[in-house]
This record gives C-alpha cells, structure tokens and sequence, in this order.
C-alpha cells in the first residue's frame, strides 16, 4: 500500500469523528507515541490514532483506506520485530482500550484489545480467577494471544487462544463483527495462532478458572557448569510432571549482584521457572525434583500471589533496551540438542541474554490440530533464544548470535517457529509456511477473504495474495 500525502483538513476532519487523539510529528508526544518495547525499532508513522473504543477504531480503518495508508496495529507494544508500528502510513493505536469486565459466575472476562496481562491478572484475581497469558506482565493481551499465548498456566489450562470464547473484530472493510465457535467460526480458526492480519480486535473473551490467590512456585537457579546434566533431568522431570505443573529452562549468565553470591555472578546458571495450578501444598510437592536436583545457587521458590508470580520477571525486560528473540519448535530435548544450548549459552554476546526451553504439551495437546490456525501442538518443547543488551555498537554481533544458532538448532527440529518470537520475520512466507504447514492455504484463503488488500499486511502471519 502506497505512502500518500494527506491535506490537514482531512487530517482534521478525522480527528473530529474521533474521540482519541490523533498523533502528528510535529506533536510533543510523537516521540513517546511511536516508541515500542523493543528499543531496536525506530519507525516514524504518519498519524497515530489513540483509539478509545471500536467507533474509533472503525473510523481509523475507514480513514486508512479512504487515503491509501498502509496500517500498523498497536496492542501492548511488546512484539520483539516492532510491528506495532510502521514508517508512513497509520497507527491504530489501542494502549489507551485497556479495560477488564469479569463476570464472576460465568467465569469469562471481555478484555478490550489494548489492554496488558497485568490488567487481567488485577481485574480477574481480584475473584479468585484467572485464564492463562504470558510469563511477563507488562505484554499485550492482544499481540500474544493472536500469536498463540504460552504462559505459566499452558500445561494445565491451554494457550491463551485455547480459552478465548469471542472475539470482537473490525475488518478491512470497517465491518465490526464477532468471531466464536458459533458465529464467523472459520474466522475465530484464524484468529487463534494466525498472527492477527485479518482485522482490529477491540475485545477477546476468555474462558477463566479458579487459580491462586497463592500458588506454589518454582525459581530455582543452579551452577552452569552441570548444565547438561541439570538439562537431562529436567527431561526427565517434565516426561513425568502432572499437567497442572507448567516449567521453563534458562541458561545464561543472567547477573544481578544483589541476589547472587558474587563468585558467581559472572557465571554460567540454569534457572528453572514454573508454577503449579492447584492447591499449593500440592505444587509444593510436585515442584520438589526441580529444586533438588543438586546445590542451587539461589532458591526463590514458594508459595507466592499468583498475580506477583506473574509480575516476577517484568524488571529483567526494561522499555527501549535492545532486543532480538526467535524460536524453533524442538522434535525432543535429545543429548546432542543439550548440548548444543549449553553451547550457545556460554557464547552470548551479552550477559543479559539466555537460551530457554518451554514445556509444552498437557493441554496444549488437548486441542485438536484443526481447532484452531495455531502451529505448535505437535511439538514437546520450545527452544527460544533472546539477545538481550543495552550498547547500540553491539547490534550487529547480537542479532549474528541468535542467527547462527537458529540455523545450528534447526537439526533437533522440523523448522517451525513461534510467531511471537520471530526475530525480524526474516524468513518471510517461505518460514510461515514451514510453520503452518497445511494450514498455510487456509489461512491465505481467510486473509484473502476479509483482507483481499492487504490494509492490515504489516501484521505477522498471512499476506494477502495480490
Ligand atoms: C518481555 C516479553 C515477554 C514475553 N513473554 C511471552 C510469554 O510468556 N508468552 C508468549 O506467548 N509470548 C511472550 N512474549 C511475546 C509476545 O507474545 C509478543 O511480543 C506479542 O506480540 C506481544 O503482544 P503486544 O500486544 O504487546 O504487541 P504489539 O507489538 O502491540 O502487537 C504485536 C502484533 O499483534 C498485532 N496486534 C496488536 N494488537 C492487535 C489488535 N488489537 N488487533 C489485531 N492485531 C493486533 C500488531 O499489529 C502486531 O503485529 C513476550 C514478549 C516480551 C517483550
């Protein structure tokens, strides 16, 4: 879609129809406006619509097509390849839609499509409830759930997208409609892992489950030079753990002089990270092999706030630092894969970055194949590597990092990825059609039938065929 110029008065004339503000670049707050998480991306937009509700957002759609501007959709900012923003063009910009509505008895929660997880976790624990999202509390609802969603309640409830009942959508053509099992359904399949692409979702509603106020917690971290062997028994662990446990590994340097001795502190670790869903006197005994599989360096395991255990790594992500994350699905956590994630641990260009392995299966598995667009239920495990460092100089040895580990990995797996740790989405469609395999075409098909234009292309996941 062609960058084209607007004359002020249209500009104006949106801005009346709204009740959000309309963001120029010669606005004082363009700078804070255009800003994301990732503090790599530095795209300078056109306008940025502050949406305050699906009129806005409608009218935002209707005025990008009116005037030929390509479109970028801002959630909670947090997707690691910027496309929360773009350079010409609008953003329909959601950050200020962050409302929770619960209805306790039914156990659902209508989420408006800006809103962060830790919006959620406040509005919902607030009944004793919860639907599960992501290990970091400031991410978007949005971008993670129309990615997937794997959090620290996978194992035991799903994916974020597994629970959604509704979605509340505007298409291309300023449609708004709702997508469910029972309405627009082939949508609602596209909608659960497709990346988004096919419209603005103003709201989700999601399924919720008694969980917390407290739960039992694992954070245990251990010296890196057993890291193989701490990585074998963690297999071990998860191949016999019930489903209500849901775990992730991370080596790294990871240093912090407050809370490790410093003789270690510039030292490889493996930390194990995960929480159980149920009572937590029986976490506490579930989660027990992981904090005793040798002397722990540190042991920050318990029973904590289930809303605070989702908040505990929100410090290690600061806004603007530089990031750059991807993903592979692993066919298994083989010796050799072992040993290859201990190699790429200890030749991290920062000591702020980790390799991890996420647990998957449990409920994930529940949900058959054809469900939902969502590509990763076939895999045990997922491998993510995040560059993590502060030094602009040191962009291009980072990001060379992930790459060539990504290509060295590849061997332990069929060549899928997550779609919300997709680098910069260098592989194109060729990586999203590996992904999704048989899918893909449906995924096009949808794309092409609520975006045969391609308004929302900046999006991940399908472009439109043209
Ligand atoms: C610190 C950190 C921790 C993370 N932890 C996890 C984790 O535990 N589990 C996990 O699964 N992922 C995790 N992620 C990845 C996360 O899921 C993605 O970064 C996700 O894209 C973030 O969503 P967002 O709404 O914040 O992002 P945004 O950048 O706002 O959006 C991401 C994408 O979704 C689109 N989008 C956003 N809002 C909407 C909407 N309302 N309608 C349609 N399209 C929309 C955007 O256009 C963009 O393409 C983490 C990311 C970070 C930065």
């Amino acid at each position: 879609m062609a960058h084209s110029i607007i004359e002020d008065g249209r500009i104006e004339g949106f801005q009346t129809g709204v009740h959000g503000d309309v963001i120029r670049p010669d606005d004082d707050d363009y700078d804070d406006a255009r800003a994301v998480w990732n503090g790599m991306i530095d795209k300078r937009p056109t306008l940025i619509a502050r949406c305050r509700g699906a009129a806005d957002v409608i009218r935002a759609v209707e005025f990008a097509r009116e005037n030929g501007l390509r479109v970028a959709v801002r959630g909670g900012g947090h997707n690691v390849a910027g496309t929360a923003v773009c350079d010409d063009g609008i953003v329909i910009d959601l950050s200020e839609m962050r409302g929770v509505w619960v209805d306790p008895e039914e156990r659902t929660a209508w989420v408006q499509g800006g809103a962060t997880w830790a919006d959620v976790d406040h509005n919902t624990q607030t009944f004793g409830l919860a639907t599960p999202g992501g290990v970091v509390s400031k991410t978007g609802v949005a971008g993670l759930t129309l990615g997937g969603g794997i959090g620290h309640l996978r194992c035991a409830y799903g994916l974020s997208c597994d629970n959604l009942r509704s979605v509340d959508v505007v298409t291309a053509n300023g449609r708004y409609l709702t997508a469910s099992a029972d309405e627009n359904e082939e949508l609602f399949w596209g909608l659960r892992g497709g990346g988004g692409g096919l419209g603005v979702v103003t709201g989700f509603e999601f399924d919720l489950y008694p969980v917390g106020p407290e739960v039992s917690t694992c954070f245990v971290l251990y010296p890196g030079d057993r890291a193989d062997e701490y990585l074998h028994a963690y297999r071990e662990y998860v191949s016999k753990a019930p489903d209500g446990v849901t775990t992730l590994s991370s080596t790294g340097v990871m240093p912090d002089e407050e809370v490790f001795p410093a003789d270690v502190v510039d030292d490889l670790k493996v930390g194990f990270l995960g929480c159980y869903a149920g009572s937590p006197e029986d976490g506490e005994e579930a989660l027990a092999p992981l904090r005793e599989l040798g002397d722990p360096i540190a042991d920050f395991s318990g029973t904590m706030a289930y809303a605070e255990f989702q908040r505990i790594l929100d410090d290690d992500y600061p806004d603007g630092m530089r990031y750059y994350w991807k993903s592979l699905y692993l066919d298994g956590l083989t010796a050799s894969a072992i040993d290859r994630i201990r190699y790429w641990a200890e030749t991290a260009p920062s000591p702020l970055s980790t390799v991890d392995v996420w647990e998957l299966g449990g409920a994930i598995t529940d949900v058959d194949f054809d469900e939902s667009v969502f590509a990763g239920r076939h895999a045990p495990f997922l491998f993510g590597i995040e560059a993590n460092w502060e030094d602009p100089a040191n962009d291009d040895v980072n990001v060379e990092w992930v790459r060539d580990c990504i290509a060295d990995m590849r061997q332990f797996s069929d060549g899928s990825f997550y779609l919300n740790f997709p680098g910069f989405f260098e592989g194109g469609e060729a990586a999203l059609e590996t992904t999704f395999g048989p899918a893909y075409e449906r995924l096009i098909a949808l794309k092409d039938e609520y975006d045969p234009e391609g308004l929302f292309d900046l999006n991940r996941g399908a472009k439109s065929a043209d």
